[in-house]
C-alpha cells in the first residue's frame, strides 16, 4: 500500500485501487469489493477532512480503510476452531481422509511430527491397502521422523489393520494415534463405505479431511460429500506454497461447510507445515 501523507481525492482513489486490485487478485467477489469501496469512501469523508485540521483524526481515518478491509477479510476467511482438542497423556485417535494424491500420507507424518515436537507421543497406522506403495511411503516417512508405525504387506482388509494398529498403540500408551486411510481418484461409494467402516472400528476422536489447494470450484461439494459420509472435524489444505489465491478461494468455500481449516501444507518436506491462523494469513495476503 502506498505511503502518501497528504489526503486528497487522488490519494484515496489510488489507495482504494491498489486494495481493490489485491482483493480481486485474491478472488474476493466483485460485489463485495465494490461495497467495501463505497463504505470506505463514506468513512473517509474527504469534505469533512478538508474543513477541519485535526491531524489525529486525519491519521485515524487515513488508516481505517486498511483496517476495515483487513477485518472484513478475516471475517470472511475465519473457519472457526476444531471441536476437538488433543490432550497429552490421553489417547486420541485421529483419522485422515481425502482423495488419492491430496497429500494424506504426507500430512499424517507432518501432523505427527508437529505434535511430537510439542511433547505428544504419536504413532502412525497405515490403513491404505488400495494404493500400491502406500505402506512403504508411510514407513519411510515415519522412520525419518522416528515415529512408530503399523501396517501390513499381506493383509488386504483396511479395517482389520486399523483396528489392530490402534489397539497396539493404545497398549503402548501413545496419546496420538493417526490412521491414514486410502483415497480414490474421485468420490466413490466404495471409498465412503470404507471410511464409514474404518470409523466404526477405530472410533476416531477427530476426522481430518485433506484437500489439495488446486481443486478450486469443487472444494465445497467435495468437503460436503465427505462430511455427509463421515463427520469431518477439521481440514488440512495441502500444496499451498505460492498459491495464496487458490487458498483464499478454497477457504471461502469450506467456510460454508463449518469445518475449520487447521493446517496448511507448504511443501513436500516434513517441516513444510503451518498452523492456519487467519490474521497472519490475511496480513501476508495484503502485503
Ligand atoms: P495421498 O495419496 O493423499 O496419501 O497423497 P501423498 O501424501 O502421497 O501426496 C501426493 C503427492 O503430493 C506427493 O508427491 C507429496 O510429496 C505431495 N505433497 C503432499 N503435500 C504437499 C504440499 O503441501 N506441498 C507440495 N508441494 N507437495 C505436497
Amino acid at each position: 500500500m502506498n505511503n502518501e501523507t497528504v489526503i486528497d481525492e487522488k490519494a484515496l482513489n489510488d489507495c482504494l485501487d491498489e486494495i481493490t486490485r489485491a482483493l480481486l487478485k485474491a478472488d474476493v467477489h466483485f460485489d463485495l469489493v465494490k461495497n467495501l469501496k463505497i463504505n470506505i469512501k463514506k468513512i473517509v469523508n474527504l469534505d469533512d477532512l478538508a474543513a477541519g485540521h485535526n491531524k489525529r483524526r486525519i491519521i485515524q481515518q487515513r488508516f481505517s480503510p486498511c483496517r476495515a478491509i483487513f477485518n472484513e477479510l478475516c471475517k470472511m476467511l475465519d473457519t472457526g476452531k476444531p471441536s476437538f482438542m488433543l490432550k497429552k497423556r490421553k489417547t486420541s485417535v485421529i483419522m485422515f481422509v481425502g482423495l488419492q494424491g491430496s497429500g494424506k500420507t504426507t500430512s499424517c507424518t507432518k501432523y505427527a511430527h508437529y505434535h511430537q515436537k510439542k511433547g505428544f507421543k504419536p504413532a502412525l497406522v497405515c490403513a491404505d491397502t488400495f494404493r500400491a506403495g502406500a505402506f512403504d511411503q508411510l514407513k519411510q516417512n515415519a522412520t525419518k521422523a522416528k515415529i512408530p508405525f503399523y501396517g501390513s504387506y499381506m493383509e488386504s482388509d483396511p479395517v482389520k489393520i486399523a483396528a489392530e494398529g490402534v489397539e497396539r498403540f493404545k497398549k503402548e500408551n501413545c496419546d496420538l494415534i493417526i490412521v491414514d486411510t486410502s483415497g480414490r481418484h474421485q468420490q466413490e461409494a466404495s471409498l465412503f463405505e470404507e471410511m464409514r467402516q474404518l470409523a466404526e472400528s477405530t472410533k476416531p476422536d477427530l476426522v481430518i479431511f485433506v484437500m489439495d489447494s488446486s481443486i478450486g470450484q469443487a472444494a465445497f461439494s467435495q468437503a460436503q460429500a465427505f462430511n455427509r459420509s463421515i463427520s469431518v472435524g477439521a481440514i488440512i489444505v495441502t500444496k499451498t506454497e505460492g498459491a495464496a489465491k487458490e487458498v483464499v478461494r478454497l477457504v471461502r468455500k469450506v467456510v460454508a461447510t463449518k469445518s475449520p481449516v487447521i493446517f496448511l501444507g507448504t511443501g513436500e518436506h516434513m517441516y513444510d507445515f503451518e498452523v492456519f491462523n487467519v490474521k497472519p494469513f490475511v496480513s501476508r495476503l495484503l502485503g
